[in-house]
């Protein structure tokens, strides 16, 4: 069948910086990427470019980082006094936090999102809230493994069951 609306689709892909070359993420025939195609689930061009397509069909394109995960933001990155991150005995452990380092955050409203550490004084850190992969634009390969029809139960709970989904 053809990938359409409510199709539980699996691929493997690779995923490069269009610019660079280089290899951002891949799946595996093993571990493929299993999704239900026109839930929103994935960016929505990715879809676009996947629309119609059957069982064994390649697919390799381009995604502006405007339409993929957005472009970087500089009032995404901010100065957090580092007193936040001091532990009781008034330092910040370098254990958890060093430059680089992934670190989950809830902001005034309680919504979680995960900041880069770019730079640590003793006064503030300074962190990056943009997506890893704001400003990047994308180049997908994809092999189309397998199209199926969604399940009644998989449309009811907007996502995958079985095997790769979820298991419950
Ligand atoms: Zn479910």
């Amino acid at each position: 069948m053809n990938i359409t609306e409510n199709s539980v689709v699996s691929l493997n892909y690779t995923l490069k910086n269009h610019a660079t070359g280089e290899k951002i993420e891949e799946t595996s025939i093993e571990n493929p990427l299993v999704f239900l195609y026109g839930v929103q689930a994935m960016i929505p061009e990715f879809e676009e470019q996947l629309a119609g397509k059957i069982k064994g069909d390649l697919a390799d394109f381009s995604i502006k980082a405007e339409n993929a995960y957005g472009m970087f933001e500089d009032e995404k990155v901010a100065m957090i006094p580092g007193n936040i991150f001091h532990g009781e005995d008034g330092k910040i452990d370098s254990e958890f936090f060093f430059i680089g380092a992934m670190i989950p955050m809830s902001d005034n409203e309680g919504n979680h999102l995960r900041g880069k550490i770019l730079e640590i004084t003793e006064e503030h850190i300074k962190m990056d809230f943009n997506h890893p992969l704001a400003g990047t634009d994308l180049h997908f390969s994809v092999e189309v493994l397998d199209v199926r029809e969604a399940t009644s139960e998989e449309l009811e709970h907007g996502h995958v069951h079985g095997e790769h989904g979820h298991q419950h």
